[in-house]
């Protein structure tokens, strides 16, 4: 894996995104590259990438849906509650959850929102890293927002580019999904609402996620 030297990004092309994904599979669920079956994102964010899962609110406005801590520190969390924003500590490797938000985002489902911010810690660690030399009081954490905010800095826009691109592949990781995808017999031109359902149900996804996964590979 090349990486830009300047900040540590991984250089990722789009053609990459399955290969990726196959990577980490084979790192921590390699099951899931030799026959068909759901990936158990969340054992495997907590059990074998040691990250801690919390779901709690970001935002008022349910903008934020993820956020992955790269250092101890504080992070503003909202209270529904009170309607304030709170500063809570938070340690290195936590990962936070709106549990509403998520449904706002393309994918709409909570495994593709787990899946995303594992990639962040999976690949975008050593760009923290480097950013608490650079700009230490800024940079002990990613917050995914469910649209692309307008000032969005072009290196933020990279790191979201990834995790959008290769959460849902781990998930639904290429050859086993083609496979199921023949066996529900889905096909361009057809009418595959049923199909779609079933590989949602089997891949544990929404149906948006699989119709975007479908088109990914050309059979939508
Ligand atoms: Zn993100």
């Amino acid at each position: 894996m090349d990486y830009n030297m300047n900040n540590l990004i991984p250089i990722i092309p789009t053609a990459e995104y399955d290969n990726v994904a196959n990577e980490f599979l084979e790192a921590y669920f390699p099951e899931a590259l030799l026959e068909p079956r759901p990936v158990p994102i969340l054992d495997i964010a907590r059990d074998k990438m040691g990250l801690d899962i919390q779901f709690v609110c970001l935002s008022e406005e349910l903008d934020v849906y993820g956020m992955t801590v790269f250092a101890d520190g504080l992070v503003e969390v909202y209270n529904p509650e009170e309607g304030l924003y709170d500063s809570k500590f938070f340690k290195r490797k936590t990962v936070l959850i709106d549990p509403e938000a998520y449904k706002k985002t393309n994918a709409g489902c909570v495994n593709n929102t787990i899946a995303h911010e594992c990639v962040h810690w999976y690949k975008h660690r050593m760009y923290y890293r480097m950013q608490e030399y650079i700009l230490p009081r800024l940079a002990k954490y990613c917050k995914c927002y469910v649209e692309q905010l307008p000032y969005s800095t072009e290196e933020e826009i990279i790191l979201e580019n990834h995790a959008i691109g290769i959460a849902p592949r781990i998930l639904m990781p290429k050859n086993p999904f083609l496979e199921m995808a023949y066996t529900f017999n889905v096909g361009y031109g057809k009418d595959n609402r049923y199909a779609i359902a079933q590989l949602a149900e089997f891949f544990e996804v929404s149906k948006q996620s699989v119709t975007i996964r479908l088109e990914e590979c050309g059979l939508l």
